[in-house]
């Protein structure tokens, strides 16, 4: 029989808790972000109806198609940007997520520090950190991260939440989770947005608060379209 996306929540559910119970740590602090990028509403509605809350999308276009009606139906809803942000986008990202995980230049937080002001809300943020190093991947570098994560929070008043990442995908994930932990605790800075499908376990091991898991409860994602 084919498994439905409701069988795969519980599925990742339990495996984050057993993860979480394996490292000695408190399931509860691992908070589970569905990736719903390229799904559609009715794709959605059945892991909403199945309890579940916090969903992620990458693009702030996409989700401003989809969400503003599912937000209207079930009111309670967090949503999280975990793509790339453009500060051209800065004010729609605001409006639309409780939570942006991308923050990652200068020009970025002060266009989400403005809107932030002229909106008056407050999303939580997370300052991304390139890991890895990739040249063609978003996020600070790391040894850039400490006078980062001061502008932001100094000059631009921002509470800064955590760090998030994505490991190279030839690289052992655990190295990253690992090292992206230790920033975090230098820095003072609580949550970690680390672990996709392939490797969210490790990433819970690792300290991991928020896991963003697309794949294995919505299904295989169409290829993207040139
Ligand atoms: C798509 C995406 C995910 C989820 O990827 P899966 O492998 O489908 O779980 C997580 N994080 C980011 C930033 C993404 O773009």
């Amino acid at each position: 029989m084919m498994s439905t996306p409701q069988d795969r929540l519980g599925e990742v559910l339990a495996r984050i808790d057993a993860a979480a119970r394996e490292a000695g740590c408190d399931p509860a602090v691992v908070k589970l972000i569905a990736v719903s990028k390229t799904f559609a509403v009715p794709d959605i509605v059945p892991v909403i109806e199945a309890g579940h809350r916090w969903f992620g999308e990458n693009r702030v276009q996409e989700a401003k198609a989809k969400w503003p009606e599912l937000r209207q139906r079930y009111a309670d809803l967090e949503l999280h940007l975990i793509g790339p942000l453009q500060s051209n986008k800065a004010r729609d990202a605001v409006q639309l997520f409780d939570a942006i995980h991308s923050i990652d230049r200068p020009r970025i937080a002060q266009a989400v520090a403005e809107e932030m002001a002229r909106q008056n809300r407050r999303p939580k943020l997370l300052v991304q950190i390139n890991t890895g190093e990739e040249p063609q991947k978003a996020g600070v570098k790391p040894q850039d991260a400490r006078e980062f994560v001061g502008y932001c929070q100094g000059p631009l008043g921002l509470e800064i939440a955590g760090l998030m990442c994505i490991p190279p995908v030839d690289e052992e994930a655990g190295v990253h989770f690992a090292f992206l932990a230790k920033m975090a605790r230098e820095l003072d800075l609580a949550e970690l947005s680390m672990g996709m499908s392939a490797d969210y376990e490790t990433a819970v091991q690792f300290g991991a608060t928020y896991v963003r898991v697309g794949s294995a409860i919505f299904g295989e994602r169409p290829p993207p379209r040139p």
